[in-house]
């Protein structure tokens, strides 16, 4: 069979599976959801923004004939995972996940497992402190309802909109960050709470490390349910699913 390979993409191990299939020169294509404004470069070809929900991915997966879909979108895009699990299964593609496994509170850790960003929001229901909100530009619109609290906000891009936190401080930075960055970061900035996703891996977890040695509390908002699926943690991982599917790996 001629492999040809569309990546749900967005992520560090995304763009690793992507050179690990060039290199070994399977057929494949990226795909992202457009959510930042300069993606970082790839070595395969790259298409941006949505397929129109689970028809359009249906379409496109028979008109482009793909042959395997790898899902290695943020754990946070939930609904892009339920598309393409729907979608595979009418389609007859085979699908696979590549995911980081969640983080997990050490002894010590003080963490507040909230179940989305509405529960975060209602957790700093409080007396004012000072936030580092790490939960991507597109929920801050969500904190308004708190506004007694000094924001520390760091994006990747500035902000689309005017901000409705009166009290912040925005950094753009896209990392990768390290435990004394963040350190430092959370020691100048005064923090007193930190606000995260469980996106779980190494990309992002400086904060929480930072966080854990500074014992820091932090509201963690647990990751959404995804229906199973088969699911790896790592790109060789990946490599050994696709040469069980029929993929030619050329080892
Ligand atoms: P989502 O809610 O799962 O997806 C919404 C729609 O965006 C999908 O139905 C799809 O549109 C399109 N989409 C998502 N990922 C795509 C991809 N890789 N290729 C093509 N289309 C894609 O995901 P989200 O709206 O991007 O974000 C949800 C949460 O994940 C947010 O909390 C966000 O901060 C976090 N997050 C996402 C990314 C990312 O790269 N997507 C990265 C970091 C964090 P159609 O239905 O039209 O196909």
């Amino acid at each position: 069979m001629t492999p040809n390979l569309l990546v749900l993409g967005g992520t560090t191990e995304a763009s690793a599976l992507c050179r690990r299939l060039a290199e070994a020169e399977i057929t494949a294509q990226l795909s992202l959801a457009g959510r930042v404004e300069r993606p970082k470069r790839q070595p395969l070809p790259v298409r941006i923004g949505g397929f129109g929900g689970v028809d359009g991915l249906v379409r496109t997966l028979q008109d482009e004939g793909i042959t395997h879909v790898i899902d290695a979108t943020h754990p946070f895009a939930a609904q892009m995972s339920r598309n393409a699990i729907a979608a595979c299964a009418r389609a007859q593609v085979p699908l696979l996940a590549l995911t980081r496994p969640a983080w997990k509170a050490e002894p010590g850790d003080q963490w507040q497992h909230v179940p989305d960003i509405a529960g975060a929001v209602a957790a700093l229901d409080r007396a004012p402190t000072r936030v580092l909100l790490a939960v991507g530009r597109m929920h801050l619109a969500d904190f308004a309802p708190n506004p007694q609290h000094h924001y520390v906000l760091r994006l990747v891009d500035p902000p689309e909109a005017p901000l409705p936190l009166p009290d912040r401080t925005v950094i753009v930075d896209r990392g990768p960050f390290s435990l004394e960055n963040d350190r430092a970061l959370m020691l100048d900035h005064g923090i007193g709470i930190v606000v995260s996703k469980n996106a779980g891996g190494t990309g992002a977890s400086a904060k929480i490390l930072a966080a854990r040695a500074l014992g820091l509390p932090v509201i963690m908002i647990d990751r959404p349910s995804i229906p199973t699926r088969p699911e790896v943690h790592d790109v060789e991982a990946a490599m050994t699913w696709l040469g069980a599917h029929g993929v030619d790996l050329g080892v």
